[in-house]
């Protein structure tokens, strides 16, 4: 991430030198307020702006991403600085990637449909994870007797 932003033209100051270390560890959806806690135990000194400044300058380079949250809070990941979208289970917040070359020519030829030239987008796409789709299926005749038992 710091090539990155060092290939980018910009300066490794030492406030965006923390946040970047902040990220690098992390694995799956966090979100700000989380970031500003661990800020406040490793960086007092860097402040919110700077946190969020940093943010937007690493989503604008690729290597962040944001996602809209089940309760409409905001998130967000690490990714790979390719084009691709994300889907948010709505249950539990887990994060799937979506890649399709289909889709992206669609979107172009819809919006050239329109008289536009597409130069960017993005797309808020929300669902139900495998896991919790099963979760939600109903329950083999039986089941709910042996749960009471317990
Ligand atoms: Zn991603
Ligand atoms: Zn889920
Ligand atoms: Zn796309």
């Amino acid at each position: 991430m710091r090539a990155l932003l060092a290939s980018a033209g910009y300066k490794s100051t030492t406030s965006r030198g923390h946040i970047v270390s902040l990220l690098a560890g992390r694995e799956g959806v966090f979100t700000a307020a989380e970031l500003l806690e661990d800020l406040g135990e490793r960086a007092p000194e860097v402040g919110r702006a700077t946190l969020f400044r940093t943010l937007d300058l690493l989503i604008g380079l690729g290597a962040l991403e944001r996602v809209r949250l089940p309760g409409g809070q905001e998130g967000y990941l690490l990714c790979d600085p390719h084009h691709h979208h994300h889907v948010v289970c709505s249950s539990c917040g887990a994060i799937g990637e979506v890649e399709s070359g289909a889709l992206e020519w669609a979107l172009a030829a819809a919006v050239e449909d329109s008289g536009f030239t597409l130069r960017s987008h993005a797309l808020e796409l929300s669902g139900v994870c495998a896991p919790c789709a099963t979760d939600a299926s109903p329950r083999p005749a039986g089941a709910g007797d042996i749960r009471e038992g317990l």
